[in-house]
């Protein structure tokens, strides 16, 4: 499937000068979810690499990380917005262009040693991504790779990131 000719985009979002990838007329495609997870499975079976969890950063991670989960018959595990988890969370705060934003883990939500893999549908500057590892290093797992349906190359987010294994769908 020619993912690039589905994304849709739409300038000045969310701010003059910007181009947002918009995702949602692939995850509409009858055969659009189906095709980026199998897009995903492909290139991680490459890796060769264990995998006992997937990660999905709020909101489109959610979307894509689950099903990825199931097909990978790992563990899902949501890394979310501030004060949406209820019990005792890992708390990471990180630079955006204006202001900071924020991510939550529970404490308890993998495990020491176990293997796992992170999922966004966009890596940007990946401020984004690299939070999410310092969540995951604070629960004691391990990261062994990263997934993205989209990498913005000329943004060079993968530099910002702790060196394992990136996988990216499509590139701009
Ligand atoms: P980063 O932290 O700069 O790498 O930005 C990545 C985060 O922003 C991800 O969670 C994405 O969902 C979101 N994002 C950035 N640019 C886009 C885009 O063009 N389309 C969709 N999401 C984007």
């Amino acid at each position: 499937m020619d993912f690039k000719s589905i994304i849709r985009d739409i300038p000045d979002f969310p701010q003059k000068g910007i181009i947002f990838r918009d995702i949602t007329p692939l995850l509409a495609h009858p055969q659009g979810l189906t095709a980026i997870i199998q897009g995903f499975q492909t290139k991680f079976a490459e890796l060769n690499i264990d995998i006992d969890a997937v990660i999905g950063i709020e909101s489109r991670g959610f979307i894509l990380g689950a099903p990825l989960a199931m097909q990978l018959g790992a563990s899902f595990i949501p890394v979310r917005k501030p004060k949406k988890l209820p019990s005792a969370v890992f708390r990471v705060e990180y630079a955006l262009e204006y202001g900071t934003d924020t991510l939550e883990i529970h404490q308890d939500a993998i495990g020491v040693g176990k293997r796992v893999i992170i999922i966004d549908d966009v890596i940007a500057t990946g401020g984004t991504a690299a939070a999410t590892a310092k969540l995951v290093e604070q629960t004691g797992a391990k990261l062994v790779g990263y997934g993205f349906l989209i990498e913005l190359d000329f943004l060079n987010g993968r530099k910002a990131l702790p060196e394992v294994p990136i996988v990216s769908l499509v590139n701009y």
